[in-house]
Parts: structure tokens; C-alpha cells; sequence
């Protein structure tokens, strides 16, 4: 059991039982929907995640899918595609409590990775700003 939710706290919800899988997607419909470059998915049986506290939205993707995030501040939550992936729900994995829990397991869609995804590794690290003049 793990709990998580949305950035501004209107959506809570819970997981439970084993994740049947745990990726890292580089698709471009998850890019475009997050805004981000990857994003981190635990997949589990639909059972196995309940919102305790607010509601959440859907828009609907492409073939059969449902993205549902918070429609107060916009947090992606849960994917579900009931022709895809019947009786299993998504999970963004980064807004768990405690993500750092769950590791993934490998990285899907490649093939759409932005490509200096690949290199970014290898850029300058700082552990918050780079050093200012
Ligand atoms: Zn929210
Ligand atoms: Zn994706």
C-alpha cells in the first residue's frame, strides 16, 4: 500500500497489490500530455488504485486511451485503456509520497525518445544551481 496525489492536494489516491510491470516512457503522446521528456509509470490491476479524496479528469488519447489528471491544478495521475491494457490502470509514478519506493524496471518507446535525451548524462550536474558569477 502507497499513497500520492496531485500537486496542489485536491486529488489523493492509493495503491496496492504488485505492480505488473514499471517503465519509463519516451512516447511522444506521453511528452506532449506532460510536458516532460519521459515519464514514469507503475502499472497495476485496476483494482489495486482508489482516489480517497477529489475527483479525477479524463481526456481522452489516442486508440481507447483515458488520461485522467486533476482538473484543479493538472497533475497527470492514471492512464487507463480498456482496449490496450484491459482491467490494469497506469500509475505516474513521480507523484507517489515516496517514489523513490519503486524503482523502475526498464524504458519503453524508444523509438519517440527526444534524441539529446540519450546524452543528457553526460551534461554538467550540480546538486541544485550551478555556481553563479
Ligand atoms: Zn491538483
Ligand atoms: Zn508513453
Amino acid at each position: 500500500m502507497a499513497e500520492g496525489g496531485c500537486y496542489c492536494g485536491s486529488v489523493r489516491y492509493e495503491i496496492s497489490g504488485e505492480p505488473i510491470n514499471h517503465a519509463i516512457c519516451y512516447c511522444r503522446d506521453c511528452q506532449r500530455s506532460t510536458g516532460a521528456p519521459s515519464v514514469a509509470w507503475i502499472m497495476l490491476a485496476q483494482d489495486g488504485f482508489s482516489v480517497t479524496k477529489g475527483e479525477l479528469k479524463s481526456v481522452h488519447g489516442k486508440a481507447g486511451a483515458q488520461r485522467q489528471f486533476c482538473a484543479d491544478c493538472g497533475t497527470g495521475i492514471a492512464y487507463i485503456n480498456a482496449e490496450m491494457l484491459p482491467g490494469m490502470v497506469d500509475v505516474q509514478t513521480a507523484t507517489l509520497d515516496a517514489p523513490e519506493e519503486y524503482a523502475p524496471q526498464m524504458s519503453i518507446q524508444l523509438a519517440e525518445q527526444i534524441p539529446w535525451v540519450k546524452d543528457a548524462h553526460k551534461m554538467p550536474g550540480f546538486e541544485r544551481f550551478p555556481p553563479m558569477e
